[in-house]
């Protein structure tokens, strides 16, 4: 299955929506670094744009010139197993029997293999390994009369997680799915709206944020205005509880937290429950610093920037490797002397996954001078993968599934390690725990994913009466 973390951005409505949609895109960079790319409606006509890397390596000046129009919607690729190429970077643009659609999407399609296998059976092609493009053939074939009909019939058959955005017609209609996995918030900039995966890129573009789109809502957005549409069977909320732990910026509000808020509630949560004896407070920047600062007002010691980050590496598990992640880290973090050498150190991190991170950094806060290392982690021990889009390796990758806590704490060698539990964890998100997916945490799965058929494979000589 294709993860896809992913940032969704779209405008209508501005004549300078590419533009907007470019910078909307840097603010939702942290979501994905592997491709870009923008769709922009002129004259309704689609053009687009797409490109591997970074969204100020994929665009330059000629780019955006390339992209005139009031309409523009726009996208941020994290694909990790798909394998990185062009033809997976979105928003995908097809044109069909009515003319030319433009989508992107932003999560994990649970039943993406057995939608795939039923559609190639009746003929479909595909030619990228990404669960969007089922999501074009569903509309494609769909017998329904209008577009947003045929949308509502393809995304009713689809299970998981999405937040998707397609440009067709003169309408970008935002659609989320009906568990509400991801957020997807709707703004405004004058006259013009705005969908955006995080309020940070409303904001970063100087528009308004209005209001989330609900968990099962689709939006439809036109020159006549925003239209709401609750087509979809109600389910549960479970809004990723890691959105907030880890993956938003920490200057968004996602599910109705203030994210960083939230972080340094965590920190203050786990200086409460578990202080250490020691001399100074260090974040593992940058996601682990709100909550290093919570840990800090809450024990009274002093924080300080005991590991510098290197901003010229992107997120680790970027690398596809464990070896060059190995290196990854150490290009990533370098221990600073002058504020660990003799001290007694509590590090204090968001979360520890295959404990690569963490295993590194007290080896070189040790390295340099530090005479103890105490780790205290703001989210309980993850101990299962993400259906869901995060990217998370298999479950006997996961540390905290291979070892109990005194384990890990030898193998990372530390001097002591406390995490969060779930309780901590809700009560700094604002109490509510049902509309939380936390499956990471609990192996409480809402929707199990599916497989695809296991090809059956045919001896090449095997008498057959088909011939
Ligand atoms: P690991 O080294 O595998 O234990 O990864 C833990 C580190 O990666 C922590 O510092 C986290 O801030 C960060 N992290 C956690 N989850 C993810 C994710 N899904 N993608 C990228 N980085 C992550």
């Amino acid at each position: 299955m294709l993860h896809h973390e992913c940032g969704v951005f779209g405008i209508i409505g501005d004549p300078d929506a590419a533009r907007l949609t470019y910078l909307g895109l840097h603010a939702l960079q942290h979501r994905g670094q592997d491709g870009a790319g923008i769709v922009a409606r002129n004259a309704g006509v689609l053009a687009e744009h797409r490109g591997e890397g970074l969204v100020h390596d994929v665009f330059d000046d000629a780019a955006l010139r390339g992209l005139p129009g009031d309409t523009a919607i726009g996208h941020v690729r994290y694909g990790t197993l798909g394998g990185p190429g062009l033809e997976n970077v979105q928003p995908f643009l097809a044109r069909w029997r009515h003319g030319q659609l433009a989508i992107c999407h932003n999560g994990t399609l649970t039943n993406a293999g057995p939608l795939r296998d039923e559609l190639e059976e009746r003929g479909a092609i595909f030619t990228r390994t990404s669960d969007t493009e089922v999501l074009l053939h569903l509309v494609a074939g769909s017998d329904q009369k209008t577009l947003i009909n045929r949308l509502i019939e393809a995304l009713t058959r689809v299970q998981g997680a999405w937040c998707v955005l397609v440009l067709a017609g003169d309408t970008l209609v935002a659609a989320r799915d009906p568990h509400g996995f991801r957020p997807l918030v709707l703004g405004r900039r004058g006259s013009a709206w705005i969908v955006a995966s995080e309020s940070c890129a409303i904001e970063f573009v100087q528009g308004t944020v209005v209001r989330e789109i609900e968990p099962g809502e689709m939006a439809i957005l036109d020159e006549d205005g925003a239209q709401s549409l609750r087509p979809f069977p109600r389910k549960p909320k479970k809004a990723c509880v890691f959105e907030a732990i880890y993956f938003a910026r920490p200057d968004s509000t996602v599910f109705g937290t203030d994210v960083y808020a939230a972080r340094v509630r965590l920190g203050q949560s786990l200086a409460r429950r578990f202080p250490a004896r020691a001399d100074v407070v260090v974040p593992v920047p940058d996601s682990g610093t709100p909550a290093a600062l919570g840990f800090s007002q809450g024990s009274g010691l002093p924080l300080g920037m005991g590991l510098l980050r290197s901003h010229y590496i992107g997120r680790t598990f970027i690398e596809p490797t464990q070896r060059i992640r190995d290196f990854g880290v150490r290009l990533k973090l370098q221990p600073n002397r002058s504020v660990v050498a003799g001290k007694r150190v509590v590090v204090v991190d968001d979360s520890i996954v295959r404990g690569t991170t963490a295993q590194k950094l007290v080896r070189m806060l040790r390295g340099a001078g530090a005479t103890e290392v105490h780790l205290r982690i703001a989210s309980p021990p993850m101990t299962g993968p993400c259906h869901y889009g995060i990217d998370t390796p298999e479950r006997t990758d996961l540390l905290a599934h291979r070892m109990d806590l005194q384990r890990m704490r030898q193998f990372l060698d530390a001097d002591s390690l406390a995490y969060l539990d779930m309780d901590d964890v809700l009560e700094a998100m604002g109490g509510e725990g049902p509309r939380f997916c936390d499956a990471c945490f609990t192996g409480d799965y809402p929707v199990e994913p599916q497989q695809r058929r296991r090809d059956v494979q045919v001896p090449l000589f095997r008498g057959s009466s088909e011939g």
